[in-house]
């Protein structure tokens, strides 16, 4: 079997502000972060889209103890996203005050940016990752 969209090619893609995912040919669901199979029937009939980076919080936590080396970032919040498309990832949220996050966050409408995040010890160089501010 074969990725139709590495990892590589995700990460890419969201250094230069695009969402991708992967389109299943035959029940029409859209995976994202990319697998090799498609998340609802484990098909491999799938093509590369292009998603919009719209949705809405599906639920959050503010992040108080570090990883190693992201210890000046704190507190940081972590949102998980339903896309307008369907599947739903993971994200930073900005333009708020952490300290103040409450269950308000929820259903709130996000689009996405993103952030390189420098490599360190752990990970193979520096890595986009999605970050969700709100929407208008
Ligand atoms: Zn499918």
């Amino acid at each position: 079997m074969e990725y139709k969209l590495t990892f590589g090619k995700y990460n890419e893609a969201l250094k230069r502000n695009k969402l991708m995912g992967l389109k299943c040919n035959d029940c029409q669901t859209i995976t994202c972060p990319p697998k090799m199979t498609c998340q609802e029937c484990t098909g491999t009939n799938l093509e590369v889209t292009e998603l919009r980076g719209k949705g809405k919080i599906v639920t959050f936590t503010t992040i108080q103890v570090a990883p190693e080396g992201r210890e000046n970032e704190l507190p940081y919040t972590i949102v998980m996203v339903e896309l307008d498309e369907g599947p739903w990832i993971i994200g930073n949220l900005i333009d708020i005050d952490p300290s103040k996050t409450g269950m308000e966050l929820i259903g709130k409408k996000v689009k996405m940016g993103h952030k390189v995040f420098s490599g360190d010890k752990y990970s193979n160089g520096d890595a986009a990752r999605p970050l969700f501010s709100f929407a208008d």
